[in-house]
């Protein structure tokens, strides 16, 4: 549909991915050059920025955990009152809007007020930390799925925090686990791992994924909470649990190997 033929106000939210510009897909980069009015995230890298006009409205309503914040409430009635002047708006969010992003809250909220949405897919965290560090999330011989989990589920939900048994068991059957916002609550989160899983279980914590200040560090699930500290490790951190992080190993030291004969 053109713009002209539209009848209701539209809103993108769009995924700027991990931070690294070219992870971006093309979609977004075109969402983003097309904005007037750009909400954007804290976890948005830089880099992804580049792509809005000059003349175009950069808002930053960053909400991290525990950090001043922009209520969610004025962050949807901006939206409204912007697309409703006419305003290409945008909302930028990290990774994918549709895991942990609150997209689908925002989504809803603003179709119940009459505005069209269109969601563009970002490549969320939890996979471009696997691969920039070279771990697989699922292999034939390790892990036949995956669990995307928070590490910071809401108390007041009613379902009420997360079943760790049954999470542990599923894991030990051969599902990969990658946590996302488990760094403040990493402890309960090795606790909760531990009712189902082998202390020696190996573990990958990787921090600002796909960008220049990326590190990790692997360890075994019983040493998890004491690592974090001791390298200091701090949010944004995606925290992956299971044998596909051995195989990553391995690919990793097969790969040194190949460029240690190249080079000799
Ligand atoms: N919608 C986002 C997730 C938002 S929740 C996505 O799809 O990726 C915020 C959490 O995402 C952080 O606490 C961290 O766990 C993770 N995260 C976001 N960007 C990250 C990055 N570059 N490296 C590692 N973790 C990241």
């Amino acid at each position: 549909m053109t713009a002209g033929m539209r009848s209701r106000p539209l809103v993108h939210l769009v995924g700027a991915g991990p931070g690294d510009p070219e992870l971006l897909t093309l979609k977004a980069v075109r969402a983003i050059r097309r904005a007037t009015v750009l909400l954007v995230d804290d976890l948005v890298g830089a880099g992804v920025l580049r792509f809005a006009r000059r003349s175009t409205r950069i808002v930053r309503v960053g909400k991290r955990g525990g950090c001043a914040s922009t209520p969610q409430a004025f962050i949807e009635r901006l939206m409204v009152a912007e697309a409703l002047r006419g305003e290409r708006v945008v909302r930028l969010k990290g990774g994918d809007p549709f895991v942990f992003g609150r997209g689908g809250e925002e989504a809803a909220h603003l179709r119940q007020l009459g505005l069209d949405v269109e969601v563009v897919n970002g490549i969320t965290s939890g996979l471009a930390a696997a691969s920039a560090i070279d771990v697989p999330l699922t292999h034939r011989d390790h892990a036949h799925g995956v669990m995307f989990l928070t590490g910071h589920a809401r108390r007041d939900a009613s379902d009420g925090a997360l079943d760790w048994p049954a999470l542990a068991a599923a894991a030990a059957s051969g599902i990969t686990v990658v946590v996302y916002m488990g760094i403040a609550s990493v402890e309960s989160l090795q606790a909760g791992l531990r009712t189902g899983l082998a202390a020696e279980t190996p573990v990958a914590i990787v921090q600002d994924a796909s960008l220049a200040t990326q590190r990790h560090v692997l360890c075994r699930l019983d040493a998890l909470a004491e690592v974090v500290v001791r390298d200091g490790f701090a949010s944004p951190a995606i925290i992956v649990v299971g044998d596909v992080v051995r195989a990553g190993i391995a690919l990793a030291d097969r790969r040194q190997e190949v460029s240690a004969r190249r080079a000799s």
